[in-house]
């Protein structure tokens, strides 16, 4: 996943082109220093990928690839790399356009490709810790385990990788103020989606 993360960003120069008439936006963005860049950089990628990632919940053809990272029955830190193939270039194509239109800085761009690989790791992580507060500033794991739980409540919540604020802005955030965790992960349905990694990317291109 981090390999492809990292091929798609080398490869997003073709976007540059696209912001010929943004280069108001981009000199003034570029006049910000590093640290304020990299805060809007990540707010704007969350914004993008947690409007993709309900597009994914709630379009029935993209649900079939996406419901691949919903299969996992257990949370640990390799569970943020199951999934399909095509989810993982078109989101971090998608999620990275706009950085690059913008133009924040490529040392900006470069950190955000740092964070999320990381961020991805640790939301998805076994840890068992809570972290109070933090909870609300920053995407850690019990925040992004609730988006896996198997309860309907929550199926429709906590689409943002990075910024609870982002869900608060769209209607999602819906983080247990008791600390609880969530007593199962997984699909609704497990007859959803097959065993296997084969049978898992054959299983999006069919229909249902
Ligand atoms: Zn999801
Ligand atoms: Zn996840």
């Amino acid at each position: 996943m981090q390999a492809i993360l990292i091929a798609v960003t080398a490869s997003t120069s073709w976007a540059a082109a696209l912001g010929d008439h943004a280069h108001v936006v981009q000199q003034g963005m570029r006049a910000l220093p590093a640290w304020l860049q990299f805060v809007l950089a990540v707010f704007v990628a969350d914004l993008g990928q947690a409007l993709l990632h309900r597009a994914y919940h709630r379009v029935p053809l993209l649900w079939r690839f996406h419901a691949i990272h919903h299969s996992s029955l257990h949370l640990d830190w390799l569970a943020g790399s199951r999934m399909h193939l095509v989810e993982i270039v078109l989101t971090r194509s998608l999620v990275l356009v706009p950085l690059v239109v913008i133009g924040f800085e490529q040392a900006v761009v470069n950190a955000y490709v740092v964070l999320a690989g990381v961020q991805a790791v640790l939301a998805h992580a076994n840890l068992g810790t809570r972290f109070g507060w933090l909870e609300h500033v920053l995407v850690l794991p019990r925040y992004h385990h609730w988006h896996h739980a198997r309860d309907r409540a929550f199926v429709d919540a906590h689409y943002a990788i990075h910024l609870p604020v982002v869900d608060r802005l769209m209607g999602t955030f819906r983080l247990p103020h008791d600390g609880r965790w969530p007593e199962a992960y997984g699909l609704l349905d497990p007859s959803e989606v097959p065993e296997g990694i084969v049978a898992q990317h054959a299983s999006a291109f069919r229909r249902r």
